[in-house]
């Protein structure tokens, strides 16, 4: 599931349950949101370190679900959600990191990337956006932008929902016939979808290239939601576990203080 070094998509069965069946999965889930919640508050508490959490996917992809069915169990006050969609005019008047950057998370928060700077190597590279000169050079760019955000403090963790091709199909669908999922849907993302195998090939190169030791790439099976939400509750629970952020000491002469 942890990308390091070298990666078949095809080993990766976007379909896996790893033994678990959907009852004994979703309490699991209630019990790893718990938990999430509290290493939150510890880490929140410490105001020391904090966390990137990065989501990936093919449209229909899942990351919406994550963010409302896993993330929610947290304090909005310690977490930050952004999504990145076709950049703006200022932004595209930038360096391609210039708009991820201003929201990466402070000490003590966790920042959730809807989508992110990969675009800049995934969609850029198979609808050509920019020369291929350029965003060849992005791996290395976004390894070293990446290290540095990990030298001051930051726990990055990216997750690529995996979704197989007939998945997408039946998702995109169900969007396209239920009036209260249409407005998800744009004609755009079936261009996206024609491209598929240039897509997989594009994320096949990003998560190899970029996975490091304290930046790792985790490929989730997406195709049961129940599965994809467990395994993501997992990754970033033993994340923050890994940290172990703890209360800070409090300050001298408080601890027995009465209040009058
Ligand atoms: P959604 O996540 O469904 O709201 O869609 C956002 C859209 O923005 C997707 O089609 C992405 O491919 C697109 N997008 C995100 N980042 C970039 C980028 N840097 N350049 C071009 N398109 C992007
Ligand atoms: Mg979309």
């Amino acid at each position: 599931m942890r990308v390091d070094g070298k990666l078949d998509l095809d080993d990766h069965d976007p379909g896996e349950t790893f033994g678990w069946d959907k009852k004994a999965a979703t309490t699991e889930l209630d019990v790893e949101v718990a938990r999430l919640s509290e290493l939150q508050m510890l880490l929140f508490a410490e105001k020391q370190r904090s966390v990137l959490v990065v989501l990936q996917a093919m449209d229909a992809g899942g990351k919406d679900g994550v963010l409302r069915e896993v993330l929610t169990g947290l304090n909005p006050a310690g977490v930050s959600v952004t999504s990145f969609g076709v950049p703006s005019e200022a932004e595209r008047a930038h360096d391609y990191l210039w708009r991820v950057h201003q929201h990466t998370p402070a000490d003590g928060q966790i920042a959730v990337f809807n989508r992110s700077h990969y675009e800049d190597v995934l969609v850029v590279r198979v609808k050509n956006l920019a020369a291929s000169s350029v965003w060849r050079k992005r791996y290395t760019q976004i390894r070293n932008w990446e290290q540095m955000l990990v030298d001051e403090g930051t726990t990055i963790v990216k997750l690529y929902l995996n979704i197989s091709n007939e998945e997408q199909r039946e998702r995109l669908q169900d969007r396209v016939d239920s009036p209260d999922e249409r407005w998800k849907f744009r004609l755009g993302d079936l261009e996206d979808r024609q491209r598929w195998p240039q897509f997989q090939e594009a994320y096949h190169d990003a998560l190899v290239r970029t996975s490091k030791r304290r930046a790792p790439w985790y490929v989730v099976p997406g195709d049961r939601k129940w599965v994809r939400n467990l395994v993501v509750a997992r990754i970033v629970r033993r994340t923050l576990e890994e940290l172990d952020p703890q209360y800070p000491e409090p300050e001298e002469g408080i601890a027995g203080l009465v209040i009058g």
